[in-house]
């Protein structure tokens, strides 16, 4: 067990017993995948350093190649007609990409590497994420929660207004928008682990056994609608610019893939605010009081503010309950299925 730092507020609000419960060790057959150890080791210290620069550089690069194609006019839709779609599908999906590439040269536990079903999976809960639920949430959140938000705003002192025109501008106004988004995201995710009705939606993203960058999709449809809840709110409540909403989105999309990619990035004064893969790891593990730490998924700061924030390293293997990996279907009926049933996968 690993050495977690929370606060004795936090014990109070912890289920007596998990969600999912912890499985039957006499049954789980030995596996056949390869030994990893539990906490990864670096090769030397340079190589820990160079471990340090990846993270940043991914999200900044693509925070700024996002605000580039927003501020240049060579690169606008208009100068660009049909070309528009390509490159924006392009700065979306490079970062996942590259990580993926990664994830084959430098992969931090063996065991978790997915095979050619699992990236076909993957693809699959991508592909209906991005054209099927993610369009229809935010057209339902489109009204009339963010009209809602946006009277307040505009009703009572909240003077903020999230807007710029230049790239550094731009950037720091996407970090406020996501930091702040997570704040709502930080207790909506907390109260998932807490209650069963909640736990339902988010269930299906805990019993991936593999870690990858493929893996930040693999999310309920149901579980959209409570993790698309922050967003609008924000974006209304703070006068968020389309521009603003386009890099912040950047950063969302970079970090639900950093943080869940199968590579030993760690940087100490990065992921001081933002996660770390470590962080996450450990958000996805086994072991049922590490899985209740560290529920900012791109944004760490929340955790360690409110007590629940974990800097161990060690982690056996990831997954819930009796730690198998669920079939599609299963995946999808999850969330209909009695409590009972649940606890038992
Ligand atoms: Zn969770
Ligand atoms: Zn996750």
């Amino acid at each position: 067990m690993s050495s977690i730092q929370t606060t004795a507020a936090l014990d109070e609000l912890l289920p007596d017993e998990p969600l999912a419960k912890a499985p039957d060790t006499a049954q789980i057959k030995e596996s056949d995948e390869p030994f990893d150890p539990p906490a990864y080791v670096y090769k030397s210290k340079f190589t820990e350093f160079l471990w340090k620069l990846p993270q940043p550089v991914i999200a900044l690069t693509s925070m700024i190649a996002v605000a580039i194609a927003i501020t240049s006019e060579a690169m606008s839709p208009k100068a660009l007609g049909e070309g528009a779609d390509l490159l924006t599908a392009f700065l979306l999906f490079s970062p996942l990409l590259l990580l993926l590439a990664a994830e084959r040269v430098w992969t931090k536990k063996k065991a978790w590497l997915l095979n050619w079903k699992d990236y076909a999976e993957d693809i699959f809960w991508i592909f209906t994420a991005a054209y099927i639920w993610i369009p229809l949430i935010s057209d339902y959140y489109r009204t009339p929660i963010s009209d809602a938000f946006e009277w307040i705003r505009e009703n009572t002192f909240v003077p903020i207004t999230l807007e710029a025109t230049t790239i550094p501008g731009l950037i720091l106004c996407a970090v406020v928008a996501q930091t702040a988004a997570e704040f709502i995201y930080y207790w909506i995710h907390r109260c998932s682990h807490r209650y069963m009705i909640a736990w339902r939606t988010h269930a299906t993203h805990h019993h991936i056994t593999k870690m990858s960058a493929m893996r930040s999709n693999r999310t309920h449809p149901t579980e959209f609608l409570a993790l698309s809840f922050s967003t609008p709110i924000i974006l209304a409540l703070f006068g968020a610019t389309p521009e603003v909403i386009a890099v912040s989105a950047a950063l969302g999309f970079c970090n639900g893939w950093i943080t869940h990619s199968n590579l030993p990035m760690r940087s100490s004064i990065w992921n001081w605010f933002f996660t770390s893969p470590e962080h996450h790891q450990l958000h996805h593990s086994h072991d049922f009081n590490d899985s209740n730490t560290n529920f900012g998924c791109g944004i760490i700061i929340w955790d360690r503010l409110f007590g629940t924030f974990s800097s161990s390293s060690y982690i056996e293997r990831c997954g819930s309950g009796t730690g198998k990996q669920l079939s599609l279907f299963e995946q999808y009926a999850l969330a209909l299925y009695p409590d009972d049933k649940i606890k038992s996968l």
